[in-house]
């Protein structure tokens, strides 16, 4: 989508003072581009007592070990997603225990709310954005370095990625 045009109209947007901050507008029809942060869904999910985790086959943190997390897209619930994602990323099928976490940063375009999760069925593959999956002890979690030359969402993600698995450890220690 591009930002530049208007999507109603397709004339050239432009900048305008709105609710006190700078907001793209159309001026020919009023338009006014609202941009918010897409919400993500993870899955901490716990198979065989352990934990789930999938390499990143793409960006952002492409090639790092995390839970499977995708978008929420629009005729799902945020667990409905959760459950959706985790079968086509690991292949298991699972089931939500509770809230464990929501993150956002003001530079970020995506925000992600995640579950601890617990494997009901299926079984462990690596699917759609994963270019492996493994079971990780909680003792045995994967260290990983900040990202050099991450993007914004990069360092963010490294950095959830990191409060997330200490919380796993901690509640499965
Ligand atoms: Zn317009």
């Amino acid at each position: 989508m591009s930002l530049a045009y208007c999507q109603h109209c397709a004339a050239p947007m432009a900048p305008a003072m709105l609710g006190g901050r700078e907001r793209p507008q159309c001026p020919a029809c009023g338009f006014v581009l609202w941009r918010n942060p897409a919400p993500v869904g993870m899955a901490l999910i716990e198979h065989e007592g352990k934990l789930v985790l999938i390499r990143r086959a793409a960006a952002p943190l492409a090639g790092y070990w995390a839970p499977p997390a995708g978008y929420v897209e629009c005729g799902e619930s945020v667990p409905e997603a959760v459950v959706r994602e985790a079968e086509e990323e690991c292949g298991l099928r699972i089931e939500l225990d509770r809230l464990v976490g929501v993150h956002s940063q003001a530079d970020v375009e995506v925000l992600i709310i995640a579950y601890a999760a617990r494997s009901v069925g299926g079984t462990l593959r690596a699917g759609d954005d994963a270019s492996e999956v493994r079971l990780f002890a909680a003792g045995d979690l994967p260290q990983q370095a900040t990202p050099r030359d991450g993007t914004a969402t990069d360092q963010w993600l490294h950095g959830v990625v990191e409060t997330t698995l200490r919380h796993w450890q901690q509640t499965h220690a």
